[in-house]
């Protein structure tokens, strides 16, 4: 017997809907590209982005077809968004930070046939477009005066555009599994492979993230998402923002500690979410200059893994931290380290190894770990495997089959991650299954290392990697970019470390380095780390 209740698809365009008739005059506050603070409203997001959807429809887009951003987090890039998802064309963000023939890969695996683009990424554009036959207009989202020179071949106005078209436009009517958005993994586990939401998992999603024991954020929050729309649909905040009907603060290009406290401090946020790097540059240009924040209250981290040293650095400043462990594939959100009662009425210092793992899953998210040979290990705290996920916002395939079946038998999509579950049920991640160092036959986390190193007061990044020996297979290698200014001993490290890691973990070797090269999405990219060390020899 079915149920009576109504069917209403959980289509995206609803959120938006709806924000404009609660929330119609809720601000979008954005410093844009160009360099002014422009504020809109959730109710001008919803008319200009039903002007998008009418242009694209004239130019011949329809239901399934992809339509390319190329954008920073902006008021325009989320009309843009809506636009295209709501008339059910599918929303694909482009990842600026890739490689130019990455990004020119990924447009034709796509088929993308239009691309709106800032001002900012018209160069990168111009470069490969000549190699993307797909692509049949560029719209630069961006007025009239400020219209550059391009070679691109139908490049339009963004405000020209929009000012040419109707607000009058039907959004839904289809299926709520059609596909809504589709984002390429960065490509650090081989070349990108698409991931491809439909409109019920985002929706889903953003359900899962409005919950207070994940973001966490009502219609009262000031929220900034410093986290991109091109990584992992900036986390879902760009739904659950207008969802709970907050105003939301977009940082366009200025993505520096400067900027982002300046936009912090203005305009009263509350609540942001980005990647450990951004953060260490926000708490390094706070502590130079002596501030303080006057409103900041919680901030979601994620992406890599969380230096205890950038919990107490917001917790001495008043802000609240909660990791987030997710990926692509699962639309992110995969877990949050929110303390749970047991955990909660513990003394801070005793609650840090919780805030440090990456936390449990909220519902509609099942995880298991498996052993190399695919049985299920218990949450005993000890148990180290390989995590598997299933849920209706984790990927099922890839756009195009690309890569074939990745479940196993029971639903569960492999993560690559490796990790252990605790009694009180916080998974941990302890390393990427390809970044795991395997010395004498026993596992070393790379994470654990560098975690400690970079609390080191003189560290600004710190990388551990794997370097082949004769007669462990491979020992670490610590990598340590010092702050601007600093200079250090080898040893001040090794004896930074002593104590705060098994001994047998204990590095090999240090080197100090210029730099430590950043992914696509702000992580270290080991893979190039890998291959510049490949010769080196350890002590
Ligand atoms: P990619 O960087 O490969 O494009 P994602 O941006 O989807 O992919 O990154 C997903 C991966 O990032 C996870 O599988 C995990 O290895 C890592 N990750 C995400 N959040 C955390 C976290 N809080 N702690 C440690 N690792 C994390």
């Amino acid at each position: 017997m079915l149920g009576r209740m109504q069917d209403w698809p959980l289509t995206v365009d609803r959120i938006i809907d709806r924000a404009s008739i609660w929330h119609g005059h809720r601000e979008i506050v954005t410093r844009t590209v160009e360099g002014p603070i422009v504020r809109t409203t959730y109710a001008d997001v919803h008319r200009r982005a039903k002007r998008v959807s009418n242009a694209l429809a004239g130019w011949g887009v329809k239901l399934g077809d992809r339509v390319a951003t190329l954008g920073w987090n902006t008021a325009r890039h989320m009309e843009a968004w809506y636009g295209i998802m709501g008339m059910g064309a599918v929303c694909h963000t482009l990842n600026p930070r890739l490689h130019p023939s990455q990004i020119a890969f990924i447009i034709n695996h796509a088929e993308d046939k239009v691309i709106f683009v800032d001002l900012t990424f018209v160069p990168i554009l111009d470069a490969i477009i000549a190699h993307c036959p797909t692509v049949e207009r560029v719209v630069i989202m961006t007025d009239e005066v400020s219209m550059p020179e391009t070679r691109l071949p139908n490049a339009e106005c963004y405000e020209y555009v929009l000012s040419e078209q109707s607000e009058d436009f039907t959004w839904g009517g289809f299926d709520e599994l059609t596909a809504c958005g589709l984002c390429y993994t960065s490509g650090t586990t081989g070349d990108p492979k698409g991931v491809l939401y439909s409109h019920r998992s985002n929706f889903l999603h953003t359900l899962i993230t409005m919950s207070s024991d994940i973001m966490g954020v009502t219609g009262s929050d000031v929220i900034l998402p410093v986290v991109p729309m091109f990584h992992a649909n900036a986390w879902g905040v760009a739904f659950s923002a207008p969802a709970v009907g907050a105003k939301l603060v977009m940082p366009g290009a200025r993505m520096d500690g400067e900027a982002i406290y300046e936009l912090i401090e203005a305009e009263g946020v509350t609540f942001s979410a980005a990647v450990p790097t951004v953060w260490q540059m926000l708490l390094q240009h706070v502590a130079a200059n002596d501030l303080k924040f006057s409103t900041l209250k919680n901030v979601l981290i994620g992406g890599s893994a969380l230096p205890e040293a950038l919990v107490r650095g917001f917790h001495d400043l008043g802000v609240d931290v909660r990791q987030g462990w997710g990926m692509t594939e699962t639309s992110p959100v995969g877990t949050v380290s929110t303390p749970t009662p047991e955990i909660a009425h513990l003394s801070y210092d005793e609650q840090m190894p919780f805030r440090l793992k990456q936390g449990r899953p909220p519902v509609g998210i099942e995880l298991k770990l498996v052993s190399d040979e695919g049985e299920t290990l218990p949450h005993d705290g000890e148990a180290v495997g390989r995590l598997m996920v299933r849920g209706p916002t984790v990927a099922s395939s890839y756009f195009k089959d690309v890569g074939g079946n990745i479940l196993d038998d029971e639903g569960y999509f492999d993560t690559g991650d490796v990790a252990i579950i605790d009694t009180n049920g916080f998974m941990q991640i302890t390393d990427r299954a390809k970044d795991v160092i395997k010395s004498g036959g026993e596992w070393i986390s790379s994470i654990d290392i560098e975690n400690v190193a970079v609390g080191h007061p003189k560290a600004s990044l710190a990388a551990v990697i794997g370097i082949a020996h004769p007669k462990w297979d491979e020992r670490p290698l610590l990598l340590v970019k010092l702050k601007d200014g600093e200079t250090a001993e080898k040893q001040e490290f090794l004896d930074f470390l002593e104590g705060k890691i098994a001994k047998w973990w204990m590095p090999d070797d240090v080197v100090f380095v210029d730099d430590i090269p950043l992914g696509a999405t702000g992580k270290i990219d080991k893979k190039i780390l890998r291959e510049e060390f490949k010769d080196y020899t350890l002590p």
